[in-house]
């Protein structure tokens, strides 16, 4: 940061530290914690990058999710005494992560339910939700077909499950259809070697750099973050010995210019980029790339999501109904959370108490992560 930046950077904080704003927005809330400069400097772009909008126009809630507790104190804190046991999720530094991915806890989790006699439908979307007096007694499937059911546990959209309703109250079907989302595009880029260098003191296979992922915060570039898929994991990449596996992420809307790039644009695109900022050589080549869009990754935090509580307490209205998950409850819950609201959805059922315990996953700052 070089040292008049650094002092800038502290007093900045310190004042900030004596003269608290009131939190009304994701700005307030990370100018409380850090300070002016260093929010320009690591939160103002980057959280424009993902929301599509300004930090000023987003409710502080999500920096309470997102970052929890940590604050420029603690950070410091923890790198001249680094804690034994990690309670900001923000400065974990290592995670017990599947040989394949996370998706292996799901491949294992179908195999033993499918041995138990469960049958799971997949590809089977759900488009309409048949009521009976006040419970739902079915759902309805693209193919016209309907699956009778005793409960629903929805991790759908909200957006898609209120619209799935018949007779739905107008303020809560305007709330809901106008929640907002944020779409997701990630491309994955084979090559020989990437052009930064592993400075640290932590080993590497090929002494690349050790990060697992590196955040973007350049204005200049629309990547958002570079995953490397050796540092998760060797079983993720063809042949560790020669190659480099690497996964861009860009957060967009569906619909828009990144979205409706070819594939071969995107990643010519995507290389350029990593070129500009120095990751790659400018004549280091791509030995194959791969690009997936994901719908709705992010739950968003403005416009119609501050009426969100209107639609939440007409849904617990259907007493079988249990919403649970990211979008299933348009909160930003990572996959802990997600199974943490699965398991008191189940819980709820069995004892038969209502459901704040599910809705209140997720709401304790101080919540630790496993
Ligand atoms: C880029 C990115 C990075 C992330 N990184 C991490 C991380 O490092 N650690 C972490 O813990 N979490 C991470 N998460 C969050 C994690 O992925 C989610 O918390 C988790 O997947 C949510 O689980 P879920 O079951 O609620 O939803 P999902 O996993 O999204 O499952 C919902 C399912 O419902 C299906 N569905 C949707 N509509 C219908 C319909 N109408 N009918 C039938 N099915 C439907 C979808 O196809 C999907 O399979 C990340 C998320 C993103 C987007």
């Amino acid at each position: 940061m070089g040292l008049a930046r650094t002092v800038k950077a502290g007093c900045s904080y310190l004042y900030s530290t004596f003269f608290k704003r009131p939190e009304k927005t994701l700005e307030d809330f990370y100018i409380n914690r850090f300070g002016r400069v260093l929010y320009s400097m690591f939160f103002e772009d980057y959280t424009r990058k993902i929301w599509g909008v300004h930090p000023s126009e987003i409710s502080p809630e999500w920096g309470a999710q997102r970052v929890k507790e940590l604050s420029l104190g603690k950070a410091l804190l923890n790198v001249f005494i680094p804690q034994r046991e990690q309670r900001e999720t923000s400065l974990i530094e290592e995670f017990i992560y599947p040989k394949h991915g996370p998706g292996q806890f799901w491949e294992t989790l179908a195999a033993l339910l499918r041995s138990e006699g469960v049958e799971i439908c997949l590809n089977a979307c759900v488009t309409g939700i048949r009521t009976d007096g006040g419970n739902i007694s079915a759902v309805e499937l693209a193919d016209g077909s309907q699956l009778p059911c005793d409960a629903v546990f929805s991790s759908m959209p909200v957006k898609d499950l209120v619209a799935a309703f018949e007779n739905v109250p107008d303020e809560v079907a305007h709330i809901a259809s106008s929640l907002p989302y944020r779409d997701f595009i990630t491309v994955g880029l084979l090559v020989d070697k990437l052009a930064i260098k592993n400075t640290t003191r932590l080993k590497t296979i090929h002494d690349i750099v050790p990060d697992t992922w590196i955040y973007v915060q350049e204005q200049d570039v629309r990547i958002g973050r570079i995953q490397i898929f050796n540092n998760w994991s060797p079983y993720m990449v063809d042949d560790i010995t020669k190659h480099v596996w690497i996964g861009l992420e860009y957060f967009c809307s569906e619909g828009d210019e990144l979205w409706t790039m070819s594939d071969t644009a995107f990643a010519d695109m995507a290389a350029d980029e990593l070129r500009k900022i120095g990751v790659l050589a400018e004549n280091e080549p791509v030995h194959s790339s791969v690009r997936i869009k994901v719908k709705k990754a992010y739950p968003a935090y403005f416009g119609s999501y501050a009426e969100f509580g209107k639609v939440r307490e007409w849904l617990d209205r259907f007493p079988n109904l249990y919403c649970i998950g990211r979008n299933g409850q348009h909160r930003y819950n990572n996959m802990d959370h997600s199974m943490m609201c699965g398991i008191e959805a189940v819980r709820a059922l069995l004892d038969e108490t209502d459901k704040a315990s599910i809705w209140n996953v997720n709401i304790e700052s101080g919540y630790h992560e496993a």
